[in-house]
């Protein structure tokens, strides 16, 4: 199958003031794929992420998603993308249907509140406010939120973190659920578990510049061509399966 792209990230440049945070980078996101965006604190994610959700001018290139350019079309790009919102962001005196309801009339479409939230799960927390969701919950109505308009696209930033490994596995198959629905699902992550089991491809970036793109075993792969060995053979379970096991996979909220 041909992959077709769905963005075109190219040559972006940004600078504030003197210090340029992201160096003239290029990659392409596909259409249907969970896409990561990889790298340590200060690598210039953030600053690419909010470049493309329309958030925040690039000082030089483009972006172009959906064959819509972000220099000129951003108004257009607003209408076909989902953008996350942090939970302290949302009004708090609403409810979870009136949120949604809310965000539906904002994007001027129509949608099934009560049925959107049943897709996250959240089917029975309608009349709950978001200050009295746990921390699983909170995500998963904020991912909610992005899939109002029916975008092409959603932007997750650091989907999984502070979530306990229940939450984070059932989240895991959410976002699986959004892409094998139809929407491209861009992330940042900090997990390289998560960048290795739930991302389609990846691009490592650092200090302003990407190093290295591609799915998690082409990247592992080109690390053993060059001769990497770990040092220890790594177990064949971990912690984490440790922790899954005595407390079972359920969700707990
Ligand atoms: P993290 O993983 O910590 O979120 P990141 O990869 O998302 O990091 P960015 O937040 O994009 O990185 O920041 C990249 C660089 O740009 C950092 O050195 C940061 O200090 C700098 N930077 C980000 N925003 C601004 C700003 N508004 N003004 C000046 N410098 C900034």
């Amino acid at each position: 199958m041909k992959n077709e792209t769905i963005i075109e990230v190219k040559n972006l440049v940004k600078k504030y003031g003197d210090f340029t945070a992201v160096k003239g980078i290029s990659f392409e996101v596909y259409e249907g794929e969970i896409f990561g965006l990889l790298g340590p604190n200060g690598a210039g994610k953030t600053t690419t992420f909010e470049i493309m959700e329309t958030l925040k001018d690039e000082t030089d290139g483009d972006v172009i998603i959906s064959g819509y350019s972000i220099n000129k079309e951003a108004e257009k790009i607003k209408t076909i993308i989902g953008v996350q919102l942090q939970a302290a962001g949302f009004p708090e005196r609403l409810t979870l249907r009136e949120l949604i309801d809310l965000f539906a009339s904002l994007y001027d479409v129509k949608v099934d509140s009560i049925e959107l939230l049943k897709k996250v799960q959240l089917g029975d927390k309608v009349k709950s406010y978001v200050k009295d969701l746990s921390g699983g919950q909170k995500q998963r109505f904020s991912i909610a939120t992005t899939l109002v308009n029916k975008p092409e696209v959603i932007f997750l930033d650091e989907p999984s973190t502070g979530l306990d490994p229940q939450a984070r596995l059932n989240l895991w198959g959410l976002i699986r659920e959004i892409r094998d629905s139809g929407t491209t699902v861009v992330i940042t992550t900090h997990f390289m578990d998560e960048a290795e089991l739930l991302c389609d491809r990846v691009a490592v970036m650092d200090e302003g510049n990407i190093l290295q793109i591609g799915t998690p075993d082409e990247l592992i792969n080109t690390l053993l061509k060059k001769g990497f060995k770990r040092e220890k053979l790594e177990k064949l379970a971990t912690l984490e399966d440790v922790f899954l096991d005595l407390t079972g996979k359920a969700l707990r909220e």
